[in-house]
C-alpha cells in the first residue's frame, strides 16, 4: 500500500497540474489578440473608463477601470503628501501607436539610420504598434516624458514618492535603469504599470500572440530580427 505522504503528494501534484490547466484556460477567456494589440475603441469597451479631469489635462483618454481606481487612490494619497500626479498618456490604440511610430520613422531625427538600425533607434523609447503595454489600458505615463524631469527639484520629489509608495497601490516602474541586465527600452521614470492586471495581460499576450504579430507599419519587417517579444515585451522589471 502506498504510504500516506505519497498519496497526499500525488493528489496535490494532480491538483496542481489541474489547477494550472484550468487557470490557463480561464484566465485569458474572453480576451482576444485584437484587444491585446490595441485594436479596440476604449470609449466603447465596457472594461475601460475615461481618466477624469482631476488626474489629467488631456481629454478623452482611457484606462482599465480597476487600474484607474487604483491610480485615483494613489493620486489622492500623493496629494496629501504635497505630490501632484498627472496622467500624460494612458491607453493607446494600435492606430495611435502606428502614428507615433511612422512619424518617428520618417522624421529627420532618425534619417541617419537605415533599416533595422532605424527601428532599433526608435525602439529606445517607443514601441512597435501591437507591442506596447499602453494597448492594455494598464499602464500610464505620469507628469513628463523625460528622465531629466525626475532628476531634480519637484520632479525628483515626485519620483522619490513613487518609488516609496506606488507599489502600495499596485504600480510598478517596469522600465528601470537596466543595471540588472534588463533588455529592451531605456529607463522610463514616467511609465508605471498597474501590476495586478498587467501581469495577467502579459501572460495572455504571450499566449495569444500569433506568428505574424507585427505588420502594417514602417519597418515591421525587422520585428523578428530585433526580437520584439523576447527583448522588448518581456524586457521588464517586476515589483522590487
Ligand atoms: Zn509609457
Amino acid at each position: 500500500m502506498m504510504p500516506l505522504w505519497k498519496v497526499t503528494f500525488v493528489a496535490l501534484g494532480f491538483w496542481g497540474i489541474g489547477h494550472a490547466a484550468v487557470r490557463g484556460q480561464t484566465e485569458c477567456a474572453g480576451i482576444t489578440w485584437e484587444e491585446l494589440k490595441g485594436d479596440i475603441d476604449p470609449s466603447r469597451h465596457p472594461g475601460f473608463a475615461p481618466v477624469p479631469d482631476h488626474l489629467t489635462y488631456k481629454s478623452e483618454i482611457y484606462l482599465r477601470t480597476e487600474a484607474l481606481e487604483a491610480l485615483d487612490d494613489m493620486a489622492a494619497a500623493a496629494r496629501v503628501d504635497g505630490i501632484e500626479l498627472q496622467v500624460v498618456s494612458a491607453m493607446r490604440t494600435w492606430s495611435h501607436q502606428r502614428r507615433i511610430w511612422n512619424g518617428k520613422w520618417s522624421s529627420t531625427r532618425f534619417m541617419g539610420f537605415t533599416g533595422a538600425a532605424r527601428a532599433s533607434e526608435i525602439l529606445r523609447y517607443s514601441s512597435m504598434p501591437g507591442s506596447s503595454r499602453h494597448h492594455w489600458g494598464t499602464d500610464v505615463d505620469l507628469n513628463a516624458l523625460e528622465n531629466e524631469h525626475f532628476e531634480s527639484g519637484a520632479g525628483a520629489e515626485v519620483y522619490a514618492w513613487l518609488l516609496d509608495n506606488a507599489y502600495d497601490f499596485g504600480f510598478v516602474q517596469v522600465y528601470g535603469d537596466m543595471s540588472n541586465g534588463r533588455t529592451g527600452y531605456q529607463e522610463e521614470k514616467w511609465h508605471w504599470s498597474y501590476w495586478p492586471l498587467a501581469e495577467g495581460f502579459l501572460r495572455c499576450y504571450l499566449d495569444l500572440c500569433p506568428e505574424a504579430a507585427f505588420v502594417g507599419f514602417e519597418g515591421a519587417a525587422y520585428s523578428d530580427s530585433l526580437r520584439i517579444i523576447d527583448r522588448y515585451v518581456q524586457g521588464i522589471d517586476g515589483p522590487q
